[in-house]
C-alpha cells in the first residue's frame, strides 16, 4: 500500500470512529500497517473532526520512530506490540466506545455465545486486560496478550482495542464488540433481577 494512501484511510477512519460513536467520550487512534516494517497512525492530541491527511504519522514499528513534525498518538506502542506479534493483522483501532467500557470498567471477561460473533471476534472469550495506566509498558505488555489469540481485547477503565485484516475489519470487530456488549451487560441485568 502506499502511504499517501494509507494516510487518506487512517484520516478518514479516524472521523468514521467519532460518527459511529466509538470515540464517544475522548479520543481513540486508528492505524493501518503497510509493510513489514511500516505503518500511518492517528496523531496525538488533535481534534478527529479537523484532521486532514496530511496529519497522519508514517511510523516505523520496530524503532517507533517517525517522519516529521507531528506526534504519533500517544498509544502507538500498542499498535507496533500488536503488529510484532500477529504477523496477519494490518490494522488496529483502539476506541472508548460506550458498552465496552463499560464492561472494561467492570474488569470482566465477556463470553461470546453467538457463532458469528465468535467468528468476527476471533473466539469465544475476549478478555479484559487488568488495569495499567495509559502509556505504559505495562499496559502494551498486558494488552497485547490480551489479544493474542482474539481480534478484540478490553482495556480496564479505558476501553477496547479492535484488530483486523484490513480496516474495514477491524471496524467490524469495534461494532460486534459493542453489540456483544449490550447484550452481556443486558444478561447480567437479568441475572440479578
Ligand atoms: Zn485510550
Amino acid at each position: 500500500m502506499e502511504v499517501q494512501e494509507a494516510k487518506n484511510m487512517v484520516c478518514a477512519a479516524g472521523k468514521q470512529l467519532l460518527k459511529e460513536g466509538l470515540v464517544a467520550r475522548t479520543w481513540g487512534n486508528v492505524s493501518v500497517r503497510i509493510d513489514e516494517d511500516h505503518m500511518v497512525i492517528t496523531p496525538s492530541g488533535r481534534m478527529y473532526n479537523e484532521l486532514t491527511p496530511a496529519d497522519m504519522v508514517y511510523v516505523n514499528i520496530h524503532t517507533l520512530k517517525f517522519e516529521g513534525s507531528i506526534k504519533p498518538s500517544s498509544e502507538l506502542k500498542l499498535h507496533c506490540q500488536v503488529y510484532k506479534t500477529r504477523p496477519h493483522i494490518n490494522s488496529v483501532i483502539h476506541t472508548h466506545q460506550m458498552y465496552a467500557s463499560i464492561v472494561a470498567a467492570a474488569q470482566k471477561d465477556v463470553e461470546i455465545t453467538d457463532k458469528e460473533q465468535q467468528r468476527i471476534l476471533g473466539g469465544t472469550v475476549i478478555k479484559a486486560a487488568p488495569y495499567a495506566l495509559p502509556n505504559t509498558k505495562k499496559i502494551t505488555v498486558e494488552t497485547a496478550k490480551s489479544i493474542e489469540a482474539s481480534n478484540a481485547a478490553l482495556m480496564s477503565n479505558h476501553g477496547a482495542v479492535c484488530i483486523g485484516t484490513d480496516l474495514e475489519a477491524a471496524f467490524t470487530v469495534a461494532r460486534t464488540l459493542e453489540l456483544a456488549c449490550a447484550s452481556f451487560i443486558e444478561s447480567r441485568k437479568q441475572a440479578a433481577a
